[in-house]
């Protein structure tokens, strides 16, 4: 039997969000249920709520940046115990086959990802409904084991914004010796900078917000740059090693371009709906390269967790009741967050 439990739900796009029922599915086997404590709202969600990459259907429960305490399980699982702290992100289900799958990229899984939320339900037809809800179901290999050291609330944003920055800063091998630029400081960027630090890169925040500028240090940056201001970015020409993007609308790369080093890389993780232009000179100058991420593995992704537990790494948050959601996403939508807003799921009821 199904199980109705309170969302948050976005009817259509750009209509306000509003509280109504959905239904959870009754455990299989290898199932196991989580009281949600709370969740992230990543720019994703407002991307997708808007329709902005044109593959959002509605009703739209969103949220990937779950944390919860387990409450039930299936009978074939062995790896849960009711009352454990765990967590969902953004992948709930892929093939486990594929050649992506074998090795802990189930984001690129040749069958086809399920995401935690506007994915196809294999289970209750439609789509599936993300974590800005009390419950979320899902199968025990695609659940993550929380580290019971972190402020939970503060470690929620791990689940996507933390897992998005540390698989690029770990394959591209941040660490002592390099210079990484982190562009744009919102949630994504935020995660990028402790971890990047803790990694024990030299961390150069790139922004166009002075408010960011005078609180780079206390993110643990070695150094800021308004990115509005020609002649800060010039002193920066050529001399990082590697520039996670995370600038979630159009802009101009080729100004970042010209900061690489030689065989440097920056790494595209922002979601612009449209296209960004590269010019030839500024990738082929240096030997750049200009490339791209998506979050991480459910493996990478609980390694990630261990990490940030070790670091005491967690997100500056704004903690916002569930009726607070709309205000919350139209702040987001201006860049006036510092720099996650996270909802309170004790509050929907
Ligand atoms: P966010 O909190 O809104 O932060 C985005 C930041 O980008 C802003 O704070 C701002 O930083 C900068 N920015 C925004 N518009 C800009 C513009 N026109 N020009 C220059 N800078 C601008 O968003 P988020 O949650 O960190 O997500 C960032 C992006 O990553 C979104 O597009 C999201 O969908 C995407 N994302 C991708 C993945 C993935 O796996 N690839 C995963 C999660 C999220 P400053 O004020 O510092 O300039
Ligand atoms: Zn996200």
């Amino acid at each position: 039997m199904t199980e109705s439990v309170k969302a948050i739900v976005a009817e259509e796009a750009g209509k306000s969000l509003q509280q109504k029922l959905i239904e959870r599915r009754a455990l299989q086997p290898d199932d196991v249920k989580i009281d949600i404590l709370y969740c992230g709202i990543c720019h994703s969600d407002l991307h997708l709520i808007n329709d902005d990459f044109g593959g959002s259907k509605y009703p739209m429960v969103p949220g990937h940046e779950i944390v919860g305490s387990v409450t039930e399980l299936g009978s074939a699982v062995t790896s849960f115990k009711v009352g454990d702290l765990a967590a969902v992100g953004c992948i709930v289900d892929s093939c486990g086959e594929c050649a992506s799958c074998k090795i802990d990229l189930q984001q690129f899984c040749e069958v086809g990802t399920t995401l935690s939320f506007n994915s196809p339900d294999k289970y209750l037809g439609g789509m599936t409904y993300g974590g800005y809800s009390k419950t979320y179901v899902c199968k025990d290999k695609y659940m993550l084991h929380m580290p019971s050291n972190l402020d939970l609330a503060a470690a929620a944003p791990l689940l996507c914004a933390g897992i998005t920055v540390y698989s690029p800063l770990k394959h591209w091998k941040a660490g002592p010796g390099k210079v990484v630029g982190v562009l744009g400081i919102g949630g994504l960027g935020h995660m990028a900078i402790r971890i990047a630090k803790a990694m024990g890169a030299h961390v150069v925040v790139l922004t166009t917000s002075q408010s960011k500028i005078d609180d780079a240090k206390r993110l643990s940056a070695d150094e800021a740059v308004l990115s509005t201001d020609a002649s800060q970015m010039k002193k920066y020409a050529s001399k990082i090693d590697l520039i996670i993007d995370t600038v979630s609308a159009r802009h101009d790369v080729n100004m970042y371009l010209d900061l690489l080093a030689i065989d440097g890389s920056m790494v595209l993780v922002g979601l612009p709906d449209s296209a960004l232009e590269v010019q030839p000179f500024k990738v082929v100058k240096g030997r750049r390269s200009f490339a791209g991420s998506n979050i991480g593995g459910i493996g990478e992704t609980q390694e990630m967790l261990e990490f940030c537990s070790k670091h005491g790494i967690v997100a500056d948050i704004e903690l916002i009741p569930a009726e607070r959601i709309n205000e919350a996403l139209t702040r987001l939508a201006k860049h006036d967050v510092k720099y996650r807003f996270v909802i309170d799921m004790a509050t929907l009821n």
